[in-house]
This record gives C-alpha cells, structure tokens and sequence, in this order.
C-alpha cells in the first residue's frame, strides 16, 4: 500500500486464508476478491493441496504470491509420505492423487515449508501453536486452553478445522469464549484471542462458498469474507479424476 502525501502508510489490512485442498476455482476466486480489497499483505496458513483436482496447480499459484506459507498436515504426508494407515479413505485418496501430481522439486518445497509464523504482535499456524507439528483441533475448549498457554502474543491465525470462528479467553485460567466467524467482528481489547480463517477450498460450516479472512490492524477488526464460485466447475474436475464422489459432493454443500 502506498504512503499518503505526508508519508504516512494506512494501517494495514491483512488477508489471511488456509485450506485450499486443490480445489482452483475457490482459490482464483479469492485471490480476485483480495486483489479488490486494498490489503497490504497475505499469507496462506497451509494445506494447499490434499482432496481436490488440482493440487499442482494451486500449489505453483500459492507459492508465486511471494506471501509466508505455512506447512499444514496434508501437505507434510503429500510430501513426505508413502504409504497412508489409519487415515480415511477419502482423505488418502487426495493424499495419493497429489503426492502423483507434484513433481520433486514442489515437494521438497511443501516439507521445508515452516509451521508458525509472527509478524509483530500477530502470530500464525496451521491448527494449534501447542505442538503445531501435531495437528490438534481448537474446537473444545481444553484444546483451545492448551493452544492458549502457547500464544504469546495477543492475537493467534489458524485453520485446519474448516470452520471459521474467534475464540477468545480474557485472563489464562478464565473461561474461553467462542463465536461463529460471520461477518466483521472486533477483536477483544485484552487477553488473547485465536482467529480460525475457515477454508478456501472445502469449507464445512454449511455455507458452501469459499472463506477468507482481512484483519485490519487499524480497526482492530477481522472481517470473514464468503466468495462465491463455480463449485460445480470443481466437482466435476474431482469426479473426472477419479477422486472419492464424496470429495465432490461435499463442496456442494458446505460440510
Ligand atoms: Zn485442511
């Protein structure tokens, strides 16, 4: 963003989105919203690829933004895994169609990708800052507490649960709050907070259209934006690939 005539730069305005899961459509659509919103930066809390059609694609995109992006779970086993016990068979096929898709150099790429990142008194990551290399989900509150005792700054990104929300907890040991991400909210004046981005490329809050999130650091504000796009474009690239049909189906709805 460029200085006024006095030199002074605007406060800046941050879009951060996660999740993209391959699925081009939702992330050309986002970027073409980010690129009317007047943000001074981005940055991607990770799993770029895993689930849909096009994970080379979205990948190369992501990574040509020039923007921090961090590592998430589905990336470290595309990248680093052969064989996939345990997981669901939905998931492992998206494993197995990516780890194909992705050339050496992508996934030497995807593995030194970093876990956290902070800018100032922001912190990011992909699912929890208590042992992020873990992949714990802050969707209760003992998870969400752990994850607190972690942050050390007043304001925490992430993603990994699909589903967009702000979690906030006043003082270490009260309780922890929790909202649906909808809209624009204010940021609480104290204690810490923990913004979850909700996802791109599959979202699951039942609201099918591709989620992102601008915080304007001036405002104290983070806004949760919805972006249309041609989901069915989407799953009819997923079902020509051979991809699990429930891969496909789910972007329609939103779960
Ligand atoms: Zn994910």
């Amino acid at each position: 963003m460029h200085p006024d005539k006095a030199g002074r730069r605007p406060p800046s305005r941050v879009a951060i989105f996660s999740d993209v899961h391959s699925n081009w459509e939702a992330l050309e659509a986002v970027l073409e919203d980010i690129g009317q919103q007047r943000v001074s930066r981005m940055i991607c809390l990770g799993d770029t690829v895993g689930y849909a059609a096009n994970p080379r694609e979205c990948l190369e995109r992501v990574l040509g933004l020039g923007c921090p992006v961090l590592k998430g779970n589905h990336d470290e086993w595309v990248a680093e895994q052969d064989e996939f016990h345990g997981i669901n068979p939905m998931a492992e096929a998206g494993f197995v169609f990516s780890r194909a898709a992705l050339n050496e150099p992508l996934r030497r790429q995807l593995v030194s990708l970093p876990l956290t990142h902070r800018d100032g008194k922001t912190q990011f990551v992909h699912a929890s800052l208590d042992a992020p290399e873990e992949w714990h989900y802050v969707d209760c509150t003992s998870e969400a507490r752990m994850h607190f005792e972690k942050q050390s700054q007043p304001l925490c990104f992430c993603g990994h649960t699909h589903v967009p929300a702000m979690i906030w907890q006043q003082e270490a040991f009260s309780p922890v709050h929790a909202r649906d991400g909808v809209g624009c909210l204010d940021l609480p004046k104290a204690g810490k907070c923990l913004v979850n981005v909700g996802s791109v490329g599959q979202p699951r809050d039942e609201n099918p259209d591709a989620c992102y999130v601008i915080h304007d650091v001036g405002k104290r504000q983070v806004e949760f934006r919805r972006i249309p796009y041609d989901v069915e474009k989407t799953v009819k690239k997923i079902r020509a690939a051979r991809l699990p049909s429930f891969t496909g189906k789910r972007l329609l709805q939103g779960v």
